[in-house]
């Protein structure tokens, strides 16, 4: 729309949409009013349709296959903001503690410890979406009442991965943010009560998903009215096998060109080796990312899952003093 429309004017377009039967979203952007008009058949409404109307500075196809998660849509920077926390600004957000949250004793000395190095949220998955139905599957409804125990003894954020698209509301009870793993990146019924709760929420990309199915299933979370979208990026599967997964680093430059949603990412799931996981952190925060996503136990030897990629307490402590050194140099902080 035109800088400085009237409600009216926009109303107009919205209703001109409705009336073709399209579903609208709007970007209440600083600068001006985006309306994105939404519907499998866009493609046959000439854009003269909407031109024409008043208060109607242009009319752009988005040929990508993503529309709300696109610069087109939405030029500026998302900023997704949690009890203060702020993603995608110049901090760059922290997000650390267990792969699964195993016992009280556990998650606490976690929790206490990632906040002292300054993790901004603690992680702990309650719902484990594991290889085999014989591996441990997590504690369920108890790893979320201890999760909830963690945040409320310690004032931190809790992010913690959802599975069962039943279960949403009952996750967002005890997690600040949600997670949608790697498994379930395409799990369209599981993305659209998650976008339904309106939580903030992580969106792992699959690991054999293209940048373009992670973006367009990121629309499944923003067509549902939430725009507390994270893009995590934690490694793709390639030929390489010394490692678990291929971390994609140019995916970083990628998604900021051509989105506007914050994006962190997961050095743990992708290196596979507690060695391995400092450099590839440094790495992702060099090359732009908004956050990281680290595995972390108080005594890996003994973890129930991924200990051999979890950090201890002391060399988490240890990379969060390079991290604060790497994030200086590219203009951000820790
Ligand atoms: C996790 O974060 O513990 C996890 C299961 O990650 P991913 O979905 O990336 O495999
Ligand atoms: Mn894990």
């Amino acid at each position: 729309m035109t800088r400085g429309v009237g409600v009216e004017q926009v109303d107009g377009v919205v209703q001109r949409a409705k009336s073709l039967g399209f579903q609208v979203q709007l970007n209440l952007g600083t600068d001006k009013i985006v309306v994105a008009i939404l519907g499998s058949n866009t493609g046959q409404t000439p854009t003269e349709t909407f031109a024409v109307l008043p208060g109607v500075e242009s009319v752009t196809r988005i040929m990508k296959p993503y529309k709300l998660a696109s610069r087109e849509f939405k030029a500026e920077d998302t900023l997704v903001t949690v009890g203060g926390v702020e993603i995608g600004g110049k901090r760059v957000v922290v997000m650390a503690g267990p792969c699964a949250v195993e016992s009280e004793a556990q998650l606490m000395k976690a929790a206490k410890a990632v906040k002292e190095s300054g993790a901004g949220v603690l992680r702990g998955g309650a719902f484990k979406p594991r290889t085999s139905p014989f591996s441990f599957q997590g504690l369920e409804e108890k790893g979320l009442e201890l999760l909830a125990k963690a945040r409320e003894r310690f004032g931190i954020l809790v992010v913690t991965e959802v599975v069962d698209p039943h279960d949403v509301d009952l996750v967002a009870k005890s997690a600040d943010i949600l997670q949608v793993g790697a498994r379930n990146m395409q799990n369209f019924a599981l993305l659209t009560n998650v976008g339904k709760s309106q939580r903030p929420v992580v969106l792992k990309r699959g690991f054999s998903s293209t940048i373009t199915e992670w973006l367009t299933a990121a629309d499944y979370l923003l067509a549902e009215g939430n725009n507390q979208v994270i893009l995590c990026e934690r490694g793709i599967r390639t030929f390489e096998d010394s490692i678990r997964f291929s971390l994609d680093i140019s995916a970083i430059p990628v998604v900021k060109k051509f989105s506007h949603l914050p994006l962190i990412v997961d050095p743990s799931h992708a290196a596979g080796h507690y060695s391995l996981v400092p450099a590839v952190a440094k790495a992702a925060v060099a090359a732009g990312a908004d956050g990281l996503l680290i595995e972390v136990h108080p005594n890996p030897k003994e973890a129930l899952v991924d200990g051999l990629q979890s950090l201890t307490l002391s060399d988490f402590a240890r990379l969060m003093e390079e991290l604060r050194l790497v994030a200086k140099s590219v203009g951000r902080y820790i």
